[in-house]
């Protein structure tokens, strides 16, 4: 893996190495990145198009490490970027997966209510499917025991039009269609290490194992996800916010829970969090995971221990906005945090609507890392953010559901670029 921790020496080092060109530069092969790569091929067939990614493969981060869910579009606030592409991704993605045979299942959502408390909460949920042109089903005790045995609820309410998919296949089936339909490349193990905007486009300083290279392209597009924020400051645009790693940690359930229930069980999340809370969910492979729960991490890929080489302490907790964001979201992060050091505290979150789960029926399972932008005054900033200049487009915040939002992100991408 080349690591982009060190982007920063000047352009100059690398006036003597090979220099290519190409119309568009984009970085990043994670779901964004290959569904610009894919609409931009459809759009500009004679163009080269060049995809760079530091890893040595596509979908190594956040897309080949997340829940595999289409979502509906359930939460998020009505006329948003979230709202409306994740709507117009659902579709768009299945029709993907039909069209090029990658596995999908449209097994529904069931959110439910554990006590009656939650009551509330669940109906002015319900509601906010209307405004997002949902219909969902409200379902009784009764019926959610007939539907779910396996599952406790007071009530609850169905979204049928919730999926599951397998990202890493859905990223890798853009790229191939893009190279089948332009001159489209993905450059594995390139890392973009310094750029700079020129009056004719941006020059690019990436890093290979055979060493170092210059390309000069018409135009950028940055899909880098966590590294996002680092690459527009680089380019020396005004970047108001920093990406922050959330680490969401899943398990596996072992095998006699394969088929514990026939839709995803999300519980009724905080309004004003609504990524949290860990959901039981049914994998492509048969089997189900519990998870993810959000904690702050120490490291933008600090997949392991806290003290793992991965660990950057100071670049995550060195600014006065972490503090602000833990101060300010302080509960949450207090609970998330009880979840990641106590197995037998995530078991009880699960079992509070799968009763008998126990902490001994946990496997390890990889974890993720959701790159979330962060505003100056310790804000979460929610919805998608797109930064432009004249020859660069940047996607600047692409969180849950960037997956199922995609192919809407790249049509505005392209709608923004033409
Ligand atoms: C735990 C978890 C669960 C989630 N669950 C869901 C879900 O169920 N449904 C859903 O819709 N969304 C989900 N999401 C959100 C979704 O996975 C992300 O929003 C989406 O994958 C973002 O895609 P991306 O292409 O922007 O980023 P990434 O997939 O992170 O890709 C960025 C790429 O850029 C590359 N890169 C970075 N810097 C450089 C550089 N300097 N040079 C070259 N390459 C570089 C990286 O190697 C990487 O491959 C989840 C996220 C997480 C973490």
């Amino acid at each position: 893996m080349i690591r982009s921790s060190t982007i920063g020496v000047s352009l100059a080092f690398f006036n003597s190495v090979p220099m290519t060109e190409c119309d568009y530069a984009i970085i990043g092969s994670g779901i964004v990145g290959a569904a610009v790569a894919y609409k931009l091929s459809q759009r500009q067939p004679r163009a080269t198009i060049r995809v760079f990614d530091k890893e040595p493969h596509c979908a190594a981060h956040q897309t080949g490490r997340n829940s595999g869910v289409i979502h509906a579009g359930v939460y998020y606030a009505p006329g948003s970027y979230k709202a409306r592409f994740c709507r117009a991704g659902l579709e768009a993605t299945m029709d993907l997966c039909h069209a090029n045979r990658i596995a999908y299942e449209q097994c529904g959502k069931l959110i439910v209510a554990t006590d009656e408390d939650e009551l509330p909460a669940m109906q002015a949920l319900f509601e906010r499917c209307a405004q997002n042109e949902l219909n969902p089903v409200m379902l009784s005790r009764a019926e959610i025991a007939q539907r779910e045995p396996a599952i406790h609820a007071v009530g609850g309410f169905l979204v049928k039009q919730t999926g599951i998919t397998d990202y890493t296949e859905v990223a890798r089936c853009l790229l191939s269609l893009a190279s089948q339909q332009a001159d489209c490349r993905v450059l594995y193990q390139h890392l973009l290490h310094d750029l700079e905007e020129t009056a004719s486009g941006v020059s690019l300083s990436i890093r290979t194992p055979n060493g170092p290279e210059q390309v000069k392209t018409s135009k950028l597009i940055n899909c880098a996800g966590i590294y996002s924020d680092e690459i527009i400051r680089r380019q020396g645009l005004d970047c108001d916010f920093r990406m922050l790693p959330f680490k969401g940690e899943y398990f596996k359930l072992v095998s006699k829970y394969n088929n514990v229930s026939q839709h995803l069980i999300y519980p009724i999340p905080d309004p004003a969090m609504p990524f949290l809370g860990v959901h039981l969910t049914r994998m492509i492979g048969g089997y189900t995971t519990v998870g993810p729960n959000a904690v702050l991490t120490t490291g933008r890929e600090a997949y392991g221990s806290l003290f793992s080489r991965d660990a950057e302490w100071l670049k995550v907790f060195g600014h006065p906005d972490v503090w602000k964001l833990l101060w300010r979201y302080r509960k949450s992060a207090v609970q998330e945090l009880r979840s990641s050091l106590s197995k037998a505290h995530y078991a009880r979150l699960v079992s509070r609507y799968c009763p008998g789960i126990t902490a001994a029926d946990f496997l390890p399972y990889r974890a993720g890392i959701r790159a979330q932008a962060v505003d100056r005054s310790g804000r979460l900033i929610h919805d998608f953010k797109f930064i432009e200049s004249a020859h660069s487009l940047h996607v600047g915040n692409a969180p849950s559901p960037a997956a199922t939002s995609a192919l809407p992100i790249a049509d505005e991408v392209i709608s923004r670029m033409f």
